[in-house]
């Protein structure tokens, strides 16, 4: 099918945020995906930040990266686990971009002394960049950030309704994700708000085709005909989207719901059914696992686990296919700093973790988390930041190098084991080296880079034998080949790395201590967990029920 005959499927949502539309978005797309077709997916962000790299990550969540490096948001990382697909730089844009390159255009004259208004050239550029996320699909779903009414969605909306005057109504349609309240006092399931939120896509344009009506309990038949007779929808058109214990079952939920079949009609599309087998029996081992183990995760954002999101979701991908019930013991590392008896709790989990980070605050408790792991042979990963710590405190506490530090930490250390990429770039002339320089100053290496695994380390066994990985990346420091060869005398080998840059290292006397600098999370999918990730549970099974015997 060529880019001419994409057809649209556009997400809106009504009433208030965090319905879940990028959870409808990807199920929606995953069972298209699921019948055989060529799927897209876009993600509109209405905020005017180029990107959410700059963000705080207690104020965004997470920022997903990637392969091609692009900083974006987490929705973006729910895509990929749904569809088992990797995405790019044109699958997310923010308002900050259109507005960024209709200036740049018009600064550079490219509109011939035209007035510049938000009628035509904005929504044109958002049109634009819809086609082009389209290009090559054969149904692109488009999910927009935000709900209907805000101002800084108008634009966006605009730009749907021309597409479907553009194209008509084959090859556009609209999906509204809207709250049904339960009032608990009445025990009754409220439609007022949902009417009100449709009423306001119709004034602008818009009738939805198709209601997604996100509620604590299953939405009865009688309330779905009073919606499809308020909301002029037809009757098989209001679809239930009631709280499910596992993000993973609502594909399988919108499935029963019958939610294919109005997509079918509106798109006229031939007759198809999904495959959803190989999906049915992982969510059953998420729901109903066989094990169970506990992982101790010591981060410093427990405030917004968001911030984790797609690390929390690859635990539960390795979980769910190893058919074991991961528990996450959150540890705040910060807690750790200011009562050490807190380390003792890590004496009862399978595994440790320290994920990735950016600052000084709590690297302490985060460095004595892995001393833990180390002395008391605990299954450990580490990435990112938990890798550069894990080498600081091995400098530390192993060889006695006191001073050793991250110029992150220290810009005047003596003895900098974890050091800035640029002085590396600057000394050693790599200039394959994708970096990108950030707004907030510095260079930030970011997307994917190859990696050659170590014969025989637990890195490369991890990966099922593979010399060569691929994994994202986004860290500004290294580690400094200069401390390599005392690290790996004192049995910290270098079992990861790419171009020269120290990508893994492991403890050679240590039944499983594997550090990365890269961010494995970014690559799981429920239907390809992330092997180092799968391993590390394994690993943690194993030692949990070596130590219960
Ligand atoms: N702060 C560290 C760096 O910039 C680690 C980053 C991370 O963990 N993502 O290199």
């Amino acid at each position: 099918m060529s880019s001419f005959d994409t057809k649209y499927i556009f997400v809106t949502g009504g009433v208030l945020s965090s319905l879940g539309k990028g959870i409808t978005s990807a199920s929606i797309a995953t069972l298209l995906k699921q019948s055989g077709f060529c799927i897209g997916i876009l993600k509109i962000d209405p905020y005017i930040n180029v990107d959410p790299g700059t963000m705080s990550p207690l104020e965004h969540g997470e920022v997903f990266v990637t392969t091609d490096g692009a900083e974006t948001d987490l929705d973006i990382g729910h895509y990929e686990r749904f569809l088992n697909t990797s995405f790019t730089s044109k699958n997310n844009f923010t308002t900050g971009q259109v507005y960024l390159s209709v200036i740049e255009r018009e600064r550079s004259g490219g509109y011939l002394g035209k007035t510049i208004q938000v009628v035509p050239h904005i929504v044109d550029e958002i049109k634009n960049r819809i086609k082009l996320a389209g290009e090559g699909r054969e149904i692109l779903v488009v999910e927009l950030g935000g709900t209907v009414g805000d101002i800084e969605g108008l634009p966006f909306l605009e730009a749907m309704r021309q597409m479907k005057q553009e194209y008509g109504m084959d090859r556009v349609i609209s999906l509204h994700v809207t709250l049904i309240p339960l009032i608990k006092a009445a025990g009754e399931l409220k439609t007022k708000p949902t009417q009100h939120s449709v009423q306001e896509l119709r004034r602008i344009g818009i009738s939805p085709q198709i209601i997604i009506a996100r509620s604590e309990k299953e939405i009865p038949l009688d309330l779905k005909n009073k919606l499809s007779m308020s909301c002029d929808v037809d009757s098989d058109c209001v679809i239930s989207a009631h709280d499910a214990q596992s993000i993973y079952q609502m594909p399988l939920n919108f499935y029963k719901e019958g939610v294919l079949s109005p997509i079918a009609r509106f798109l006229k599309l031939p007759e198809f059914n999904p495959d959803m087998k190989e999906w049915d029996i992982l969510v059953k081992q998420i729901l109903a696992p066989q094990n169970e183990v506990t992982i101790a995760f010591v981060g410093k954002y427990l405030r917004s686990k968001e911030s984790y999101k797609s690390l929390i979701e690859a635990l539960i991908h390795a979980g769910a296919n190893l058919d074991t019930k991961v528990n996450i013991e959150w540890i705040d590392s910060e807690e750790i700093e200011n009562n050490e008896e807190s380390l003792e709790k890590l004496r009862y989990v399978g595994g440790i973790l320290v994920p990735g980070g950016f600052g000084v605050r709590g690297v302490n408790g985060k460095m004595q988390a892995i001393q833990f792991a180390r002395e008391n042979n605990i299954p450990f990963l580490g990435i990112c930041l938990g890798m550069q710590l894990a080498i600081i405190e091995f400098c530390r506490n192993k060889l006695g190098i006191l001073q050793a530090d991250s110029i992150e930490f220290n810009k005047e250390t003596k003895e900098p084991a974890i050091y800035l990429i640029e002085n590396f770039i600057d000394t050693n002339g790599e200039e394959q080296i994708r970096t990108h320089k950030s707004p907030m100053g510095g260079t930030m290496r970011l997307g994917e880079y190859e990696c050659y695994t170590k014969k025989d380390s637990k890195l490369q066994k991890a990966y099922n034998g593979q010399s060569k990985i691929y994994e994202r990346h986004r860290h500004r420091y290294e580690a400094n080949p200069k401390y390599r060869e005392i690290l790996e005398k004192a049995g910290m080998i270098v079992s990861g790395e790419s171009h020269g840059l120290i990508e893994a290292v492991e403890l050679v006397d240590h039944p499983w201590f594997v550090a990365v600098q890269f961010h494995p999370e970014f690559t799981s999918r429920l239907q390809a967990p992330n092997l180092v990730i799968l391993e590390f549970i394994r690993q943690a099974i194993n030692a949990k029920s070596h130590s219960s015997k």
